[in-house]
C-alpha cells in the first residue's frame, strides 16, 4: 500500500458566481508523479494554487501529509511551487536565488552552502552559481527555479506548466530530466500541463480535467487505451469517433450499427439494446485492406488522402454515412493506395472503446 500524501476532499472554488473547480476528490500518493491535464481555463492552476495555499477553497478540504491545511498560508505548508515564469530575482546571482528562502529562515551559513550546492548539483548547475539570471538560457533559468524549490526538501513539489516557455527540443529534454529527478528524490510531484504528450511521457497518473471537474484519473496507459468519456478520447491523442446504436447483443459482443454495417464491439461496461453510444478507435488500431478477405467485419470506404508525417503515414478514408476514418501506419507496413481507390477498414473488436 502506498502512503497518502495529498488528499482533496470535495474541493470547490468559486470566483464571485463563477464556479471554476467543482467538487474535486483526489488522492495523491507519496512519491507519485501526478499530472493535472486539460485545456486552458479548465481549472488546473486554481486547483494547484489551492494545494499550494495561494487560494482558499470555497468548500471542501485540502489535506497534506495527514494535516488539514485548507486555510493555512503557503509558507507553512510542506510544499513549494515552480511557475512557468521562473520568478527569479534578477539582481541576485544563482546561488543567492536558491539560498534566499533558507536565509529568510535563518538557517546557518554552512548549512545553507551545503544545501544550495546540493540543489544546484541536482539540476547540473554547480558551475553557474555566480551567474545572474540574464546570463542564463531559458532552460537554465527554469533549472534554477527548480533548485530553489527543492532546496528546503519539501514533501510535495507543485509545477505549473514549468516547461511552457521552452522550445520543443529543450522541452522534451527537460521532461526526461525532471522525471529522472523526481524518481531520484522520491518527492511527490503535482504537475500541470495542457500538453497531452508531456503528460503521457512523465506521469505515473493523469487527472484529465474539463470545465472544473476531473473527467478521468488513471495511468497514462488507462487514459490512452480506455478513455472514460468522449472528452478524454478526443483530448488525448488522436481518435476516430463514431455515433451509433447498439443493435444486437450476444455473449461476447455487442454490435454497433455504423451506417448499416454491423460492427462487433467488446464493451467494458454493460450496454443495452438500442442504447445510443459513441465508439472511439485509435488511428493506429485501424487496418486497411484491398479486399474483404473473409474478415469478421469490414467496412467499405474510399481513400481521400495520404498525409506523410515522417514516422507515420496517415490515410484518410471516407466511410458510409459521411464518416471519415484516419488510419496511421508505420512506413514499413504502409499501403500506398491511390486517392479514390476502394478499400476496406476494420480493427480488433476489443480495441474499440465504447462510451455511453
Ligand atoms: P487553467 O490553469 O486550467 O488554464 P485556471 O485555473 O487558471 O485554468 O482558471 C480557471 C477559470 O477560473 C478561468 O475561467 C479563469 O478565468 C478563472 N479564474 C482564475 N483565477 C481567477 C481569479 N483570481 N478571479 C476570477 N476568475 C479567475
Ligand atoms: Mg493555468
Amino acid at each position: 500500500m502506498s502512503e497518502l500524501m495529498v488528499k482533496l476532499n470535495n474541493v470547490v472554488k468559486s470566483f464571485d458566481d463563477n464556479v471554476v473547480v467543482k467538487n474535486i476528490d483526489m488522492d495523491i500518493n507519496a512519491g507519485e508523479f501526478l499530472t493535472l491535464l486539460g485545456p486552458s481555463g479548465c481549472g488546473k492552476t486554481t486547483t494547484l494554487r489551492m494545494i499550494a495555499g495561494f487560494e482558499q477553497p470555497t468548500d471542501g478540504e485540502v489535506i497534506i501529509d495527514g494535516k488539514e491545511v485548507s486555510n493555512i498560508p503557503p509558507h507553512k505548508r510542506d510544499v513549494n511551487t515552480v511557475f512557468q515564469s521562473y520568478a527569479l530575482f534578477p539582481h541576485m546571482n544563482v546561488y543567492d536565488n536558491v539560498a534566499f528562502g533558507l536565509k529568510m529562515k535563518k538557517v546557518g551559513k554552512e548549512d545553507i552552502k551545503r544545501r544550495v550546492m546540493e540543489a544546484l548539483q541536482l539540476v547540473q548547475l554547480e558551475s553557474f552559481a555566480e551567474r545572474k539570471p540574464d546570463q542564463l538560457s531559458g532552460g537554465q533559468k527554469q533549472r534554477v527555479a527548480i533548485a530553489r524549490a527543492l532546496v528546503n526538501s519539501p514533501k510535495v513539489l507543485l509545477l505549473d506548466e514549468p516547461l511552457g516557455a521552452l522550445d520543443l527540443k529543450l522541452r522534451r529534454q527537460m521532461q526526461v530530466e525532471l522525471k529522472h529527478l523526481q524518481q531520484q528524490l522520491g518527492i511527490t510531484f503535482i504537475y500541470v500541463t495542457h500538453d497531452q504528450e508531456e503528460a503521457l511521457t512523465m506521469s505515473d497518473r493523469i487527472a484529465v480535467m474539463n470545465g472544473g471537474i476531473i473527467e478521468q484519473l488513471g495511468t497514462p496507459d488507462e487514459i490512452y487505451e480506455r478513455p472514460a468519456s468522449r472528452f478524454v478520447a478526443d483530448f488525448i491523442g488522436e481518435t476516430n469517433l463514431f455515433e451509433g446504436k447498439v443493435v444486437e447483443l450476444d455473449e461476447q459482443h455487442a454490435y454497433f450499427d455504423l451506417s448499416g454495417h454491423k460492427i462487433p464491439i467488446v464493451p467494458t461496461n454493460p450496454v443495452s439494446l438500442d442504447e445510443e453510444v459513441s465508439m472511439a478507435i485509435r488511428p493506429e488500431r485501424v487496418h486497411l485492406h484491398e479486399e474483404r478477405n473473409g474478415a469478421s467485419f469490414a467496412i467499405p470506404g474510399k481513400v481521400v488522402e495520404h498525409i506523410y508525417v515522417g514516422s507515420i503515414i496517415k490515410t484518410v478514408v471516407s466511410l458510409p454515412g459521411g464518416y471519415e476514418v484516419t488510419v496511421n501506419e508505420t512506413p514499413e507496413v504502409a499501403h500506398s493506395f491511390a486517392v479514390d481507390q476502394d478499400v476496406y477498414v476494420n480493427w480488433e473488436p476489443d480495441k474499440a472503446v465504447v462510451i455511453a
